[in-house]
């Protein structure tokens, strides 16, 4: 498939990349990597932050809906209202803690700001993880993006710049050292950052009902991701 042939990141993909980390190392973010079964206590902390996060996310959604009547479903018009920019920032961050609760049950990579607080994670399933879960009838660990390392999620709170970013380049460096691709999906909205990356996308055809594509970093374009150094 054309899809997997490899081929390189432009220079203008490295660029975003270093910007995004320079933002990430100004605000004095870090970067751990975590696996749930090694570290069974690290991961319910982190479980706990997010979940303590995602209230006071929840009650600033409930607040907009009250102050908001014409905004979204609308039971006056009985209609639907286009959603204010506050209504999807905060749909967007209460969805984005959702996935960061995910975010600590498999292998991944963890940010954190300055003062420890848990912004951003992303799971990932290494080719051997996915064995290890066919063998063992996971089916939920097996499905396949990719023949490489599969994204399975990834959450920010938007708290931290660039932690988004810095996690995708752990993603590369890690198939640099396997030696594979790295890839997950691309939500609707978000195609354009994924193509700021250097991401080839691709439409896997409908997953239940929603607007994904496959986003695939070749394993050439992982080894010049890891070779940058930035990560
Ligand atoms: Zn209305
Ligand atoms: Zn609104």
């Amino acid at each position: 498939m054309a899809w997997y042939h490899e081929s390189a990141s432009e220079p203008k993909h490295f660029d975003f990349l270093r910007r995004q980390m320079d933002a990430f190392n100004n605000a004095g973010g870090t970067i751990c990597e975590m696996n749930s079964w090694d570290y069974p206590e690290e991961s319910e902390q982190l479980k706990k932050s997010a979940k303590n996060q995602l209230i006071v996310a929840n009650r600033k959604l409930n607040r907009h809906d009250k102050e908001h009547e014409h905004c979204g479903w609308c039971e006056d018009c009985s209609e639907w209202h286009p959603y204010c920019d506050t209504a999807i920032k905060n749909q967007n961050v209460s969805q984005g803690i959702q996935h960061m609760i995910f975010a600590t049950k498999n292998p991944s990579f963890i940010a954190k700001n300055k003062d420890g607080l848990y912004c951003a994670g992303l799971t990932y399933l290494t080719p051997e993880d996915k064995m290890l879960a066919k063998n063992q009838n996971l089916y939920e660990l097996s499905f396949k993006n990719t023949n490489g390392i599969d994204i399975k999620g990834l959450g920010s709170n938007g708290k931290l710049p660039g932690a988004a970013t810095a996690l995708e380049m752990c993603v590369a460096k890690k198939a640099a050292q396997l030696g594979v691709n790295a890839g997950g999906l691309a939500l609707e909205g978000s195609y354009g950052y994924h193509k700021a990356i250097g991401r080839k996308l691709r439409w896997p055809g409908s997953d239940g009902g929603y607007s994904v594509m496959k986003s695939v970093w070749t394993k050439k374009q992982c080894q010049d991701i890891a070779s940058l150094g930035l990560v």
